[in-house]
């Protein structure tokens, strides 16, 4: 049986909101005490919005543009710009989608969330629009490890698909580094970050990849570190990779909020004894590894290694790495 997924409650809602919206480079405000306010990532004709002008209310119901009048939900929006939507997990056993199916009062199902009619469709990379990693290092990844990863350039194309729009139908490109989620010998998502200073859609996310599924890279790790008993899990994909190539076997639960029970299972797939516990030093974070030690407690030994506040673990030390590195029992 299908747990049915629900709304989650507003506390919920918020927490899952901002740190998406910081998983995924968007700047983001206050709007008074119920809505967050960010530059609307969708094509503006004169110029791309610094005003601030897409409106979420913090209980993801509804997001609106002033300018270009996009209008949906938190999960819409969020699909549309490679961010996770709400409890995106089919596990029965996942706390945080037990706890709202007892609690929410809307009884509302969430969109678009059970087609899960289209779970046995094979996904592919965007690949007319890819290449192989080839020629450069990128922020301190060698071009050797990002080639054994692997990784792709990937010029996005994108259309603007918005009928009321002037720019209905025009084309334009973003430039970025791309890495497939390859688990268990399946595709099972891909991930994009802009190459240029741009904070507006930082990461993009398949919008058909379940992230609370994930691990990453789950099938690097399984090849290169086949009896190593430790991991390190962190949030982003590029911590991972910081600390892959520092040689710290280390995988991603792709972002503070996309923690499931499948992942314990993911773990003991690999034959992980003990974890390492390294996110981010910011509430989401925090909070984030509190729940994880508790699901995991039961299957892993759990040390959760706590960061300085604002510290995510791209800015670890020598010092702090090579006390991790002696600590992971090859
Ligand atoms: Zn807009």
């Amino acid at each position: 049986m299908q747990a049915r997924k629900r709304w989650p409650l507003p506390a919920e809602a918020e927490v899952h909101i901002s740190a998406e919206l910081n998983r995924g480079g968007h700047n983001w405000v206050d709007s008074g005490k119920k809505n967050f306010k960010i530059n609307c990532p969708f094509f503006h004709v004169n110029k791309p919005d610094s005003g601030h002008n897409l409106e979420i209310t913090k209980d993801g119901r509804m997001a609106h543009c002033w300018v270009c009048d996009w209008s949906g939900s938190w999960n819409k929006l969020a699909k549309e710009v490679g961010l996770s939507p709400f409890g995106s997990s089919e596990s029965t056993t996942d706390t945080y989608t037990a706890a709202i199916a007892d609690t929410d009062v809307f009884g509302r199902m969430l969109d678009d969330l059970d087609s899960s009619a289209d779970d046995d469709l094979e996904h592919t990379l965007p690949e007319d629009e890819i290449t192989p990693w080839s020629t450069k290092k990128w922020r301190g990844l060698r071009r050797s490890f990002l080639k054994d990863i692997p990784a792709y350039s990937w010029k996005q194309k994108i259309v603007v698909n918005d009928k009321d729009s002037k720019s209905y139908g025009k084309v334009f490109y973003v430039d970025r580094i791309l890495w497939p989620y390859h688990q268990q010998g399946r595709l099972v998502g891909y991930v994009g970050r802009r190459l240029d200073t741009g904070d507006t859609m930082k990461y993009y996310r398949a919008a058909w990849c379940k992230a609370k599924e994930a691990l990453f890279p789950y099938d690097f790790v399984k090849n290169n570190y086949p009896k190593c008993t430790t991991v390190v899990l962190v949030e982003g994909e590029v911590d991972a990779l910081n600390l892959l190539q520092a040689g710290i076997p280390a995988l991603s639960i792709l972002g503070s909020n996309n923690w499931s029970s499948r992942k314990v299972d993911l773990l003991l797939s690999l034959g992980v004894t003990k974890v390492f516990l390294l996110m981010d030093g910011d509430f989401a974070g925090r909070k984030a590894a509190k729940a994880i030690k508790k699901s995991a407690r039961d299957y892993f030994d759990v040390v959760v290694l706590k960061l300085d506040d604002g510290d995510d673990p791209g800015e670890m030390n020598k010092d702090q790495l090579a006390w991790l590195t002696d600590r992971i029992d090859r």
